[in-house]
C-alpha cells in the first residue's frame, strides 16, 4: 500500500505521518517512512540543488522526477513488492502544486513526465498512490502557524500568493482524481485532524 501526504508548508503532515507509521507499525505491518524531494542519496543530493540553487524551470521539473524516478527504482518499488506500507511525505501532486501551479510551469508537460517516470513494467497503469492524505489549510493560517512556531522564513521566502497558487494547484489534483484523494479540513486542532486522518483510513479498510 502506497500513500502520500500532501499540503502547503504549515499544514502540519509531518506530526500525523509520524503517528500514522506507529499506528500501522503497531497493527504488525512493515512501514517504510520516505519522503520527496529525497529518499535515497541520489535524490536527497537533488533535493539539495533544487530547493536551493536558482535554475529554469524545466531544469526544476527534470529533476524533480530524476529524484522521483530514482526514489520510486531503489524504495518505493522495492518496498510495495515485499508487501510493506509505504509512507511518503510529498509526492507528484507536489510537483504540479509548486512547480505547476505555484511557479507556473506547463501542467501538461509535468502530465508527459508522470507518465513516463511512474510507468511499470508489469501494468499498463502508471504507479500512483492508493490514497493521497491532503492537509488542507488557508494559507493565511499557515503563515500564522509557521511565526508562531518561528519558522517564518520558510514562508516569507514566497509571497502569499504564491501559495494560494499552490493550494489550488492540489484542489484542482484533487479534481481530476478525487477517488485517490481524502481532504483534511487542517484548520483545527491538532486532534480533531488526527481524528480525520484515521477516520480516512478506517472507511477504506486498510
Ligand atoms: O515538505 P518539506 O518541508 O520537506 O518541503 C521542503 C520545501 O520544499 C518546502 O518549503 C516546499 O515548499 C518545497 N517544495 C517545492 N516543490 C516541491 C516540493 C517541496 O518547492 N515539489
Amino acid at each position: 500500500l502506497f500513500f502520500t501526504f500532501e499540503g502547503i508548508d504549515g499544514a502540519g503532515k509531518s506530526t500525523h505521518i509520524a503517528a500514522l507509521a506507529d499506528a500501522f507499525t503497531a497493527e504488525g505491518r512493515v512501514v517504510t517512512l520516505t519522503r520527496e524531494p529525497g529518499g535515497t542519496p541520489l535524490a536527497e543530493k537533488l533535493r539539495e540543488l533544487v530547493l536551493n540553487d536558482a535554475m529554469d524551470p524545466l531544469s526544476e521539473a527534470l529533476l524533480m522526477f530524476a529524484a522521483r524516478r530514482d526514489h520510486l527504482q531503489q524504495v518505493i518499488e522495492p518496498a510495495l513488492a515485499r508487501g510493506e506500507v509505504v509512507l511518503c511525505d510529498r509526492f507528484t501532486d507536489a510537483t504540479f502544486a509548486y512547480q505547476g501551479s505555484g511557479r507556473g510551469f506547463d501542467l501538461n508537460v509535468l502530465r508527459q513526465l508522470e507518465n513516463w517516470v511512474q510507468a511499470r513494467p508489469d501494468s499498463p497503469q502508471i504507479r500512483q498512490p492508493d490514497l493521497t492524505v491532503w492537509f488542507d489549510l488557508p494559507p493565511e493560517v499557515a503563515a500564522q502557524r509557521l511565526v508562531a512556531a518561528r519558522m517564518p522564513d520558510r514562508f516569507e521566502s514566497q509571497p502569499q500568493a504564491f501559495f494560494e497558487r499552490v493550494a489550488s494547484g492540489y484542489a484542482q489534483r484533487m479534481q481530476a482524481s478525487p477517488e485517490r484523494f481524502a481532504r483534511i479540513a487542517s484548520d483545527l486542532p491538532r486532534e480533531a485532524v488526527w481524528q480525520q486522518v484515521r477516520q480516512a483510513f478506517e472507511q477504506r479498510n486498510w
